[in-house]
């Protein structure tokens, strides 16, 4: 038997809360926060990554990360947020299912996102 991605099962039946949604696209806390509020928006059908996904969803998308951030925002009391996306196994994908990192960032708050060669 084949088992179902994650993702889609979460898109599917979540009994989770549910941060935003749209027709295309959900918003949920991450399992494993990096930071308090980290959270994931996913895409209801299964894209493995974005260049999988057709051009036209783009205005979803934005609208999904654009509501999801504020509310972040707000409920974290959160004066920034970090947008994150690992596309590939050697970028550090490692659910194979099209999602964005949202990342509420307060001043001092101990995270690092360096985007610096080590
Ligand atoms: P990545 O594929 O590296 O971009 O990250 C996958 C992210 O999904 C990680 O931050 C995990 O903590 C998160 N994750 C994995 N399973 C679940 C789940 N069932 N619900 C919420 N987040 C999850
Ligand atoms: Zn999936």
């Amino acid at each position: 038997m084949v088992s179902e991605c994650i993702f889609c099962k979460i898109a599917r039946v979540s009994n989770r809360e549910i941060i935003y949604e749209n027709n295309n696209f959900l918003s949920v806390l991450d399992i494993s926060p990096a930071i308090k509020g980290h959270s994931l928006i996913i895409s209801k059908k299964h894209f493995k990554t974005i260049l999988d996904m057709p051009s036209t969803l783009g205005a979803e998308l934005l609208d999904c990360i654009k509501k999801t951030s504020l509310k972040l925002m707000e409920s974290e009391k959160a004066e920034g947020f970090n947008i994150a996306n690992n596309s590939f196994d050697c970028a550090g994908q490692i659910v194979d299912h099209f999602h964005l990192h949202i990342l509420p960032r307060k001043k001092n708050d101990g995270m690092s996102l360096n985007l610096r060669k080590k």
